[in-house]
């Protein structure tokens, strides 16, 4: 009997099905390599979570709608992934002209990003098929949250990054005790590179837009976003409220994609009555899911990602048609931003908000920025930004973001004096 109210996987491109079976490995489609949704029994759902969340303050409050029995270990950090704080951030609002607007910190998870939410699952997919060793290509975040969430469970990880990640990444890894393996190529080739050792060692993949289990951790932060709104507003009909727009930046789009079925599922449980418009924002120099969505294309094509936000570099999303359709579908867009919105946008959360970003998590508040310079955002709309990622991940970006600080002589004068030179 499944206890996870799964009854199978549904691709998302030519939608052949087909039924789950609790020991069986599946990644993507084998007709088309689209990415599978799952298909789940929201009568089941309802009959089992009838209070909707438990007071568990983590996304394990919402374990009858994920794809995984109870993994146990509690007390552990993969136990305590997701339930991030949700702000009301009136000094943005202010700013921006904006009625409402609101910030979810996913630094805030155990390894400092969203990628808690997928890994998560994931090691507690992977603990229930008994696999010897988890495996991602990763551009550091996805990595630094499969081998925390590994150490959690005990399951030995193996992590294929890009040479070039940032070295508190690569840092966090080696502590987290995973096998790393830093390949001289781009995220590209270390994701393809996963998906042959996975298939040739028989280890338990998890790369984004490949893994079906990754998205369905994801979708977790939507129905934080809905219960923790909640606290700011009057119930109508008892139902959860949802942010009228939701800014989220876009790499892979596993995780805009990720948050579009968390929607979903809440309406198809009725406890949402609408859908977010979901604004992706993707840098300048890497965006191939906004340019297929400008051009109503529906085949994504590559580009040669260049851009500092290191987590959303990447050169062919392995998620981006779900995620375009995920902003057609929301009546949502696409909106580009140049790195050196990006830092000003860190610099800007910093200040006004007193949330620390990553590049790729500040990458979000520019999108909100520059959509509502575009007119595309009333200003009577509530407004929630997604922050992705933790600031302390790249240290080298977050200096660019700011001056320099002063230095002086231990001594009064000296203080004076540089105080005055910098106020005049
Ligand atoms: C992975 C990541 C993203 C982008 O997620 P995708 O699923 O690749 O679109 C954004 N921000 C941070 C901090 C990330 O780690
Ligand atoms: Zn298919």
């Amino acid at each position: 009997m499944a206890l996870n109210h799964v009854l199978g996987y549904r691709c998302s491109v030519c939608g052949a099905e087909q039924a789950y079976a609790p020991r069986d490995v599946v990644y993507a489609c084998p007709r088309c390599s689209g990415n599978f949704d799952l298909v789940f029994d929201y009568e089941a759902i309802r009959r089992a979570a009838p209070g909707r969340a438990t007071p568990e303050p983590s996304l394990w409050r919402y374990l009858p709608l994920l794809p995984v029995s109870d993994p146990g270990l509690t007390g552990t950090p993969l136990r305590a992934a997701g339930w991030t704080p949700l702000y009301r951030a009136e000094r943005l609002e202010e700013r921006l002209g904006q009625n409402r607007v609101f910030i979810k910190d996913d630094g805030r998870n155990p390894t400092a990003s969203f990628k808690d939410r997928a890994s998560a699952v994931v090691v507690a997919r992977a603990l229930e098929l008994g696999v010897s060793r988890v495996v991602t290509a990763s551009t550091g975040n996805a990595g630094a949250a499969l081998a925390g969430m590994a150490a959690a469970a005990g399951v030995p990880a193996t992590i294929l990054a890009p040479a070039s990640a940032p070295p508190a990444k690569v840092a966090q890894l080696l502590v987290f005790g995973a096998q790393v393996v830093l390949v001289d190529g781009t995220y590209d080739d270390a994701f393809d590179l996963t998906v042959q050792a996975a298939e040739t060692f028989g280890w338990y993949c998890r790369n984004t837009g490949y893994n079906p289990f990754t998205a369905e951790g994801k979708k977790s932060a939507a129905f934080e976003i809905a219960e923790q709104l909640a606290a700011f507003s009057v119930p109508i009909d008892g139902c959860w409220p949802v942010p009228d727009v939701l800014c989220v930046s876009v790499g892979d789009g596993n995780i805009l994609s990720g948050i579009w079925r968390g929607f979903q599922d809440l309406l198809r449980l009725g406890w949402t009555e609408r859908m977010p418009k979901l604004i992706g924002v993707q840098a300048e120099g890497s965006a191939a899911c906004a340019r297929a969505w400008e051009s109503q294309a529906e085949k994504i094509v590559p580009v040669s990602a260049r851009t500092l936000a290191d987590s959303i570099s990447v050169d062919l999303p392995r998620d981006g048609l779900r995620a375009v359709h995920a902003v057609r579908d929301t009546g949502g867009s696409f909106v580009v931003v140049s790195d050196d919105e990006i830092l000003a946008a860190m610099a800007t959360l910093g200040r006004e908000a007193a949330v620390f970003a990553e590049p790729a998590g500040a990458t979000a508040y520019a999108g909100l920025a520059k959509a509502v310079g575009q007119g595309l955002v009333p200003a009577d709309a509530s407004v929630l930004v997604m922050n992705t990622g933790n600031g302390l991940k790249d240290v080298a970006s977050a200096r660019r973001a700011v001056s320099e600080p002063m230095r002086i002589a231990p001594n009064l004068e000296s203080l004076r004096e540089a105080l005055g030179a910098r106020s005049a």
